[in-house]
Formats: structure tokens, C-alpha cells, sequence
């Protein structure tokens, strides 16, 4: 058991500063992002990088992103830019994108799980920002949840998970994307979306024609298959009750999920609802109108069925538009990939 003083700090000139320096002394801070809190610690500094994986809980194999307040520092972190991640740099950062490159010899094997690559990302949020360049070194820094558990976008999801376990908690307001960056390899000879976010593959394909998506970011892995990314391989997103996801038309989905909740008469029941349709013995959450919505009020609502202490989550998903892929993805693994097509 950890029991570290966590300071709650805000986003004041003088908290920057302290939390800062605990970064510079190879502590643990978690601060807001436009993406989902992340839990930072010095991506140079080895023994705090490790103490990332431990507050976590998070398995050693599933390396961090580095994040960084200006381009200037890419050349402490990656060998050489590869010209797709040139112009993915020039689209869109800073912002919710994560891009993969080789590795220099100074990032250590902590950070990367060993491997060859390291993910680095350039975040947009001024808080996140300003807490890099205060602390002059780049950030290792992954969501700031206990693993497994549903990404935090408010500072409360944090203290519930990681109050005791990390120096500083920088309450800043609520996340605006509500899901963790676009991760994109650019190792190979075309760039392959590893996770998808809020920049999407059409965003993409305007500035890279040839951008692909790997085929695992929606099917689970096969038993003993390798994942590009190793967090694929992971269970994620998960309140502690149970979710099955119901897919199709919006009143086909009403009528199954009515019908599963007089079949599971005597369990706690949440409904996660998209279209608005009332549930009767069922505790109902309503997420945001359309994906974006969706997506930016998912790990919210999830945590929200757990502090009702909800036994099974039934999850309407209906809608197709330019975010599906991304909800889809975080959906399907919170469910396990227990899936209803109706
Ligand atoms: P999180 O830290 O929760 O934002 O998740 C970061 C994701 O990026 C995880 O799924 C990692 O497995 C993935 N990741 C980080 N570094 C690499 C890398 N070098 N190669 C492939 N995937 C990576
Ligand atoms: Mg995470």
C-alpha cells in the first residue's frame, strides 16, 4: 500500500512552480491535458518513471507517452522525424495526436517498455503546457486512473483513484476532448492509427491519402496475437459493473434493452443512453448529443454508474458519424467486448 501527502494544487503561477519541482525531484504529478488527466513524472529519471507504473498498478510492459512543451525537445526523445510525422506535426500539433517514432539512446527503457519506439505528444492545454516548460524536461506521463479503470476527466476521478499514491493532483476544469489522444505509428512505411481519438482517420487522410488503421483498434486480439500497441492487450475502461454494449437502430436497441431489464429483474441496473429513450428499473445516463458528445462524456458516465453501485450497464450505441470509431473503441473495452447487434 502507497501512502504518500498529496497536495491538491491549482493551476495559480505558484502551483505550477511547485509542481514543477517535484517533477525535477522524481515525484509524481497528475495534471489536466485536452485529452484525459495525465500522471507526469521526468522522462529522463528512470526510478520515477517507475513510480508511475507502480501508483498505477500499470503491468511494466505498456510504455508511457512523453510529452513535451515545444517541438525544441524532440531531439532529446527521437533519432530522426520521419516526414509523415513532419506533416502530422504541422496539422495538428499542438493537440490531442500522439505520434511514434524511433527512440534515441537517451530514453530509457522504463518509459518504453523496452522497445525500440517511443510515443510523444505535444499537448494543446495551457496548463499542461506551462507545468512542461516550468519543469524544463519532458514528461512521461500516461492517464492518471488506477489501470484498468475508465480514463479520468475531472480532478475528483483523480483524487478517487490516485489520492495517497502520487505527490500532486493539479485540479484544473474538465477535459475537453474526454478521450485519450489519437496514437499514430509512423515507424513503417505508412502511418497506421494504433488508437483512435479525437482527430480522426478522415482528419488524417486529408493531409496523409495513405494513412491506415490497424485492424485490432476495433476486434479483440486473437489468443497469443501480438498487439502493434501493447495496451491493446490490456483490459481498460472498466467500471466495476458489468457492461454489455446494444448496437443497431435506435428503437431496436430501446426494445432489447428493455427486454434485458425485466430478464435481469433484482440486479442494479445503469443504462448508458445516447438517443434519450426513458428506461423504466433502470438508473439511466444520458451522454452528450452526437459521438462527440458521446465520447466526451463516456468515462464520466461510466464512473458514474459505479458511484450508484450499479451491478450491469447496458450501453446504447445507435449513432454513426465521424467519432463512432473512437467511442466504439473505448466502448467495446469497457464492455470486454460483450456485444449485442440488434
Ligand atoms: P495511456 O498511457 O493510457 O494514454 O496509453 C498510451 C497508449 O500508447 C498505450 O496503449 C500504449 O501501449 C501505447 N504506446 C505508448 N508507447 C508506445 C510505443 N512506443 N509503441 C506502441 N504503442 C505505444
Ligand atoms: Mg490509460
Amino acid at each position: 500500500m502507497i501512502t504518500i501527502n498529496t497536495q491538491i494544487l491549482g493551476e495559480d503561477e505558484k502551483s505550477i512552480k511547485t509542481a514543477a519541482e517535484i517533477l525535477r525531484n522524481g515525484g509524481l504529478v497528475a495534471f489536466p491535458t485536452e485529452t484525459v488527466y495525465g500522471l507526469g513524472a521526468d522522462a529522463a529519471n528512470e526510478n520515477a518513471v517507475k513510480k508511475i507504473f507502480k501508483a498505477k498498478g500499470r503491468p511494466s510492459d505498456n510504455p508511457l507517452i512523453v510529452h513535451i512543451s515545444t517541438p525544441d525537445m524532440l531531439p532529446e526523445i527521437v533519432r530522426h522525424i520521419p516526414e509523415c510525422a513532419k506533416i502530422l506535426m504541422d496539422a495538428f500539433m499542438p493537440g490531442p495526436i500522439t505520434l511514434i517514432m524511433n527512440k534515441n539512446s537517451r530514453v530509457g527503457n522504463a518509459v518504453t517498455a523496452g522497445l525500440d519506439t517511443v510515443a510523444v505528444r505535444f499537448p494543446s492545454h495551457e496548463t499542461a503546457r506551462r507545468l512542461i516548460s516550468e519543469a524544463g524536461v519532458p514528461v512521461a506521463a500516461p492517464s492518471a486512473n488506477l489501470s484498468g479503470k475508465p480514463s479520468p476527466t475531472i480532478a475528483r476521478h483523480v483524487i478517487c483513484d490516485l489520492n495517497g499514491r502520487v505527490d500532486a493532483i493539479i485540479s484544473g476544469g474538465e477535459c475537453s476532448a474526454g478521450v485519450e489522444s489519437t496514437v499514430i505509428d509512423c515507424t513503417g512505411e505508412y502511418p497506421v492509427i494504433l488508437r483512435p481519438g479525437i482527430i480522426t482517420y478522415d482528419d488524417i487522410k486529408e493531409y496523409i491519402p495513405e494513412i491506415q488503421t490497424d485492424k485490432n483498434v476495433l476486434t479483440a486480439l486473437k489468443e497469443g496475437e501480438a498487439p502493434k500497441c501493447p495496451g491493446m492487450k490490456y483490459k481498460h475502461y472498466a467500471p466495476d459493473a458489468d457492461v454489455t454494449v446494444v448496437e443497431g437502430e435506435p428503437s431496436a436497441v430501446a426494445s432489447a434493452i428493455k427486454k434485458l431489464i425485466s430478464e435481469n429483474a433484482g440486479k442494479k441496473i445503469g443504462v448508458l443512453s445516447c438517443t434519450g429513450e426513458k428506461y423504466d428499473g433502470a438508473f439511466t445516463l444520458y451522454t452528450k448529443n452526437g459521438n462527440a458528445g458521446y465520447a466526451h462524456s463516456l468515462f464520466t458516465l461510466l464512473r458514474g454508474f459505479d458511484e450508484e453501485g450499479v451491478d450491469i450497464v447496458f450501453a446504447e450505441f445507435c449513432i454513426n458519424d465521424k467519432y463512432s470509431v473512437s467511442v466504439k473503441n473505448r466502448l467495446y473495452k469497457s464492455a470486454g467486448n460483450k456485444i449485442i447487434y440488434v
